[in-house]
């Protein structure tokens, strides 16, 4: 295989999604890479070698990508703290702004006292991404992760084996299933309004709904999550959740609703008001 078939092919898959995807030439290459299983060296020299069943594969990556459907469902891989993380169609992807409730976990934990050995839920797991970046930045801290979907557990686990991540995966609808008290609760949960046109957009349409969207406001998960926190948050234990850009003050004003105190927001890398923490008291 040539570079100029390699070219060839990759404009023609860039130009079949270019309708669909913001970062058509970057997902045909993505792809292209996956089909073959070749790198970006190979790739650019013409060194790889693209079979006959590799082209298959890779035409059937576009014309799903052509859809609409996820780069990660269509690959089963998303990177997130800058580790490898398997997905799959049924279970929510972890975004890149995400990495922000990682490290203001990691921050309000180093605010409590003998949060050395704390325990640790998160609520909504997903594919794990979030417990299992926190159970290896931290591996005393004992963690568990939760997710009403069975889909999202078996993914969980799988890569929470993948990444040797000592995380327990149950199953919870947000606090209910959580018993005794924890240091730390943090969530990422769906908080975007029912009827908001972004679900429609493209790859977010082929996502759980259960995953994004949460009542006329958005609001319904992390007002459920918040009313219950502060009975399974030991003293001075944190919540920590994740929210839309526009829900910050909403989100203060539940938690001291709740008696949570100290709340305070952070931004993401793109200047949006994006997490909140609140201390019980
Ligand atoms: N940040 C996500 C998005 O806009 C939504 C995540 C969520 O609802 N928890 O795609």
């Amino acid at each position: 295989m040539t570079a100029g078939h390699i070219d060839a092919m990759l404009r023609a898959g860039g130009e079949a999604i270019a309708a669909t995807s913001p970062t058509a030439m970057l997902d045909a290459r993505v792809l292209l890479k996956w089909a073959a299983g070749v790198g970006d060296a190979q790739l650019l020299t013409g060194a790889a070698t693209v079979t006959k069943a590799a082209r298959r594969r890779y035409q059937a990556a576009i014309a799903r990508r052509r859809r609409g459907e996820p780069l990660a469902y269509i690959t089963g891989r998303k990177e997130f703290y800058g580790r490898d993380f398997r997905v799959a169609p049924g279970v929510f992807v972890p975004r890149p702004e995400t990495e922000l409730l990682v490290a203001a976990t990691l921050e309000a934990a180093a605010a409590i006292r003998g949060s050395a050995g704390a325990r640790i839920v998160e609520l909504g797991t997903g594919c794990g991404a979030v417990a299992i970046t926190l159970a290896l930045a931290r591996p005393a801290w004992r963690i568990t992760a939760t997710d009403a979907s069975a889909a999202a557990r078996r993914i969980a686990r799988i890569n929470a084996a993948a990444h040797a991540a000592a995380v327990t995966i149950t199953a919870s609808d947000w606090l209910r299933g959580i018993a005794g008290r924890h240091t730390v609760i943090v969530a990422n949960p769906p908080y975007i309004a029912d009827n908001h046109p972004c679900i429609n957009s493209d790859g977010i349409r082929h996502e759980p709904r259960a995953a994004l969207t949460a009542g006329t406001d958005g609001m319904d998960d992390l007002a459920q999550i918040i009313a219950a926190a502060p009975r399974h948050l030991t003293a001075a234990g944190a919540l920590i959740v994740e929210h839309g850009a526009t829900q910050a003050a909403a989100v203060r004003e539940l938690m001291r609703a709740a008696s949570l105190a100290r709340t305070a927001t952070r931004r993401d890398l793109g200047g949006r008001d994006r997490v909140t923490v609140g201390f019980g008291a």
